[in-house]
This record gives C-alpha cells, structure tokens and sequence, in this order.
C-alpha cells in the first residue's frame, strides 16, 4: 500500500476523532459541573427548609443553622459550609472557627445576595485541595418569611439581612470519575480510530485487489490470443501429464482437435516420438531444435522440429512441459528441391563443358561427310549414308546447342519493346515452316499497352519454341492463333500461342516442361524446359491447357519491369 495513503487516512481521521474525543471530554466536564452545582443547590434548598423548619420550633435561627451546618457537613463530600452576610462576615460556619471571620470578600457578596441565581467557583482549601464551590443567596424566610420579621432574632444579625450561602464540595470522586471517563472516551477515540484506519486499509486492499484482477485478466486474454495465434505448435502439461494448452496450429500439424486433447493425458494423446521429448519431471530444462518424425493416428508421417522445456515455480518444483513444434514437411521438400538444383547445376556444368568438346569435332566429322557426300555422288548408296551421317551430325548439334543453352544462366535484360512488333518479328521466324505445312497464321491483340520493358531476345525465344512444337503438332491445314491481353490484377501482359493440333496426353501434361521430355524422335526435350527457365527468371510463368487431339495453348504470364 502507498504511503501517502496512510498519511492521507491519518490527515483526515486523527482531526475528526481528536474533535470527537475532546467534545466528549468536554460533555463530561459539564456534566459533572452540573452534577455539582445540582448537589449544592439541593443541600442549600434543604438549609432554607430546615432553617425555616427550626424556626417554625421557634428556636433562634443562628443557634439553629449553626448545627445544621455542622451536621450537615459531617457527610464525607462536603468541604465546608458558610453563610455570610453581605460584607462578608460568616455568620454561621461548618467549621466553627471561621464564623466572626471575613469570608468571600473577592466576589461582590452585595450583588450576590440580591439576586436568587445559583453560582459557583473553584477554591482550594488550606491544605490544597480543590474544592467546588457553590453559593447563592440565604433565603431560610421563603413565602412564610413574615414570621421571621416578627421574631427577630440572632445576636449577630438581623435573620431577615441579606446574606450569602457557600457549598464546599470535594471533588475528588467525581474527578476520579470523570477521569477515568475521560480516559474511557480516548480509549474509544484510539479504538475508533484503529477501526477507521483498518477499514480504510481494507478497503483500498480490495480496490487493489479488484485491479489486480482485472489486470491479470487483461494479461490472460492477451496470452491466450499470443498463444492461439502463434505460427508454431504449442502444447503444454500441468504436473500431472495433462494436456493444458493445445493451440491452433498443434490441432492442424497432429490433426486432432484441441477438445479433443485437453484435460486427456498427454502419454495417450501425443504421438509417441513427441511424448518421448517431455516424458518426466526429469526432462532437460529446455531443448530446442531436435528433428523427429512423428507417425500421426492415420499412420501419416510428419517431420518436426521440437522444443521442449519443463515448467517450474520459483521454489523450482516441476509445474509441467511446454513443447512447442513446427512442421518441417515445407522445409524438407525445399531442401530436396535446393539439393537437386545443386546437382543438376553440377550436371548443367558437366554437360555443357561435353557438349562444348563434341562441338568441334562434330564439325570436322560433318566436314568429311559432306566430302563423301560429293566424292561418292556416282554411287548413290555411298552418298545416301554420307547424307544421314550428315543429318545425325546436325542432330547432335541442335541437341549440344540446346543442352548449352539451357545450362546457360538465365539474363534477362528490359528494354522498353514494342509488343505488336514483337510478335510479328518471331512469327517471321517460322513463316516458311508454316508455308510449307499450310498452316494459317493469325494474331489477336488485345492488350492495352503498346510499349513495354521486357527482354524481346528471350521472349523471342520462348516464342520461337512454342511455333516450333505447334507446327509439328499440326497437320497440314492447322491454325496457329497467338493472342495478346494485358494481365489481369498485376502490370504486364499475357501472351497466348494456341494450335489446332494432336494435343498432348493428359499422363504427360505435368511432364512437358521436364528436361528431356518427350515424345518425338528427333527431339531434344529441351525446349519448353528453357521457355520455363527464361519465364521463371523474367518473373512471369508458362502454363499449358490441351485437349488431346483438339487443340494445345500455352499461355506466358510477362510481367512489366517497372521502368527506373
Ligand atoms: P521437343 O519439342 O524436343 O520434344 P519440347 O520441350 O519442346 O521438346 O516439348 C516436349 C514435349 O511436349 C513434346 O515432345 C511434345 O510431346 C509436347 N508438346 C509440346 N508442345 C506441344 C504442342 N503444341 N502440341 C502437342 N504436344 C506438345
Ligand atoms: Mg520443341
């Protein structure tokens, strides 16, 4: 609790039950004045009646209210008892001593003796003890007065002069009484002021506490939402072994539901491989990155990588495991993929360092064939193996030419092209092919953009590749259609080569952009696997629709280079 809390408390309370305590003090100081003053009134009312009783007996009223008075002042609370007359002389006194002697001579006795008011004041004896006192008129005449002016007597004064009537009474019991009250009444005030400090404290603890409260649920909600959301795996245990938390992305990679698995022991529900990694109190306090293979309820296989750790509290007693997981099938399929990039960059190596060396003596053996060819022109069977030697040679050539080819990096460098020159430049290319063969050539353009930034040699390329295997896909009579578009929801455009051909065999559709497939006998395979490697460099893509013996389309996917 803040201090300034308690400073605060105090600064309010200790006024509030330091007036609270004082005021009662203070009643008490009345009520005893009160007290007193009613006692002496009463004992001076009893001295009137019984002096004027004493009189009625017609005894002399000196000699009278002289005993009452030492009577009376034999009772243990009473001080004194003195009656003077307006100068102050005592004329009858409980101590017999005083009476002839000057009494009260500091008050106005003259003022007092007229009027009937009660009055009192606080004197100390000779001894020094403090005595209240209270005093009025004498008035023994009251309504019967008369007789006394009739019988006067009394050898000091006149019974009917004015005089004065004083009450000594002891204070001490009722002091010690008040005292003890007023001892009482701090108490209450101290205990009254605990009880407020206490409910105060409390009150603010449970102010505290219902912060508090509200605070951890905020934090709650906001790690349960960081849990269920997190991209990785997470399954947690209490002590027991039993499944706490079991998030989203848990339920896809083990393919079981998180209502399923939670409350239920993590030995039945876990795959075994995973429980192995959390199994006892013992386990290692954290573990992170082991690879395992997990074999799920169906049998199916998944590759994990794994970490694991133990929960404990601060007096380091075992709270439960944590185990958090990622499902590695992705990755491990990207490092095969990278693996086999690496070989077949190797092999791309190797063969084109081949191919280069076949080169050159391919060109002196179709030098000589073509020698032959001339020498034996008169033997026409000579001449006929000297021409397919000729041809094979040629075939070589165009399968070394393309295996360079595509082993060659992939550089695509943007200019800014005209597409409809484009296309009508690579469509040059195989015009007398396309002659030959009677095939009809048409272009649709549709594309809004006139001028690009692409590379026109690789995409002439590309082209050249798609014409060539559409002629040879055709018979006699076929349509080459090649259509233009912009591409939709991305800048570029999109370039369609259709034929009216034998189409390609649903079985082999995912396999015509493989190197080295193919279905002719003369071909090298290697075509389309190099249109795919300039799209893929370029940032666009080649896909292919067919309908066997219909119709064949490849479509390219040429995005724009932003110019810059
Ligand atoms: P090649 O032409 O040397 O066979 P390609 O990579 O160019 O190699 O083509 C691979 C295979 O794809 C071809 O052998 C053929 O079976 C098929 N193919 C390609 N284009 C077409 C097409 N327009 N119509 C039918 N089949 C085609
Ligand atoms: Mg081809």
């Amino acid at each position: 609790m803040p201090p300034w809390v308690l400073i605060g408390s105090a600064a309010v309370l200790l006024p509030i039950f330091t007036f609270m305590t004082m005021e009662n003090v203070h009643r008490e100081k009345e009520f005893t004045t009160r007290l007193l003053l009613e006692k002496g009134a009463a004992l001076i009312r009893a001295f009137e009646a019984g002096t004027r009783t004493g009189m009625m007996g017609m005894q002399r009223g000196g000699f009278q209210l002289q005993r009452l008075l030492t009577e009376t002042a034999q009772q243990p609370d009473i001080a004194h008892l003195i009656v003077a007359d307006a100068d102050g002389t005592v004329v009858a006194a409980s101590d017999l001593d005083q009476v002839g002697a000057a009494y009260g001579k500091e008050l106005d006795l003259a003022s007092v003796a007229r009027s009937k008011a009660l009055q009192w004041r606080l004197v100390s004896t000779s001894s020094g003890v403090r005595v209240f006192e209270v005093f009025r008129k004498f008035e023994p005449t009251g309504p019967q007065g008369g007789m006394m002016r009739r019988h006067p007597g009394g050898a000091e004064s006149p019974p009917d002069a004015p005089r004065v009537i004083f009450v000594g009474l002891y204070m001490a019991a009722l002091e010690e009484a008040r005292q003890s009250d007023v001892g009482h009444a701090i108490v209450m005030g101290g205990v009254l002021l605990l009880i407020g400090f206490a409910g105060i404290t409390l009150l603010l603890l449970a102010q505290s506490h219902r912060a508090t409260r509200a605070t951890l649920s905020r934090i709650k909600a906001f790690s349960d939402h960081v849990v269920e959301n997190m991209p990785i795996g997470l399954v947690a245990t209490d002590g027991r072994g039993r499944i706490a938390v079991f998030n989203q992305v848990a339920e896809s990679v083990l393919r079981l539901s998180a209502s399923d698995a939670l409350g239920r022991e993590a030995s039945r529900v876990l795959p075994p491989e995973l429980w192995q990694q959390v199994r006892s109190d013992a386990a290692p306090e954290i573990v992170t990155g082991t690879e395992i293979d997990c074999v799920l309820a169906d049998l199916q296989r998944v590759p994990l990588e794994v970490g694991a750790g133990a929960l404990r509290d601060e007096s380091g007693r075992f709270e439960g495991s944590i185990l958090l997981f990622k499902d590695l099938t992705e990755v491990r399929a990207l490092r095969r993929e990278v693996a086999r990039h690496q070989r077949l960059a190797t092999v791309g190596r190797l063969a084109a360092g081949v191919a280069h060396e076949i080169r050159n003596p391919l060109s002196s053996i179709k030098g000589f064939a073509t020698y032959f060819r001339e020498r034996y022109h008169d033997n026409p069977q000579d001449a006929q193996t000297a021409a397919i030697m000729i041809q094979e040679v040629d075939r070589l050539n165009r399968v070394v030419s393309q295996l360079l080819e595509f082993a060659r990096p992939v550089n695509i460098i943007p200019r800014p092209t005209a597409i409809a020159a484009l296309i009508a430049d690579s469509l040059k290319l195989i015009e007398t092919q396309a002659r030959e063969k009677s095939i009809a050539v048409a272009v649709e353009d549709r594309s809004t953009a006139a001028e690009a930034r692409l590379d026109a040699d690789r995409l002439n390329q590309v082209l050249l590749n798609l014409y060539l295997n559409a002629v040879e896909a055709m018979a006699p009579g076929g349509t080459l259609t090649v259509r233009v578009a912009d591409l939709k929801g991305a800048p570029g455009i999109e370039i369609s080569v259709s034929d009216t051909g034998d189409g390609i065999r649903p079985e082999d559709l995912s396999h015509v952009f493989d190197p080295y497939f193919t279905t002719k006998p003369a071909g090298t395979g290697l075509g389309l696997a190099i249109a795919h490697n300039i799209m893929e460099t370029m940032g666009g893509g080649i896909t292919v629709a067919s309908r066997p013996g219909a119709e064949t389309t490849f479509t390219l996917r040429v995005p724009l280079v932003k110019a810059d």
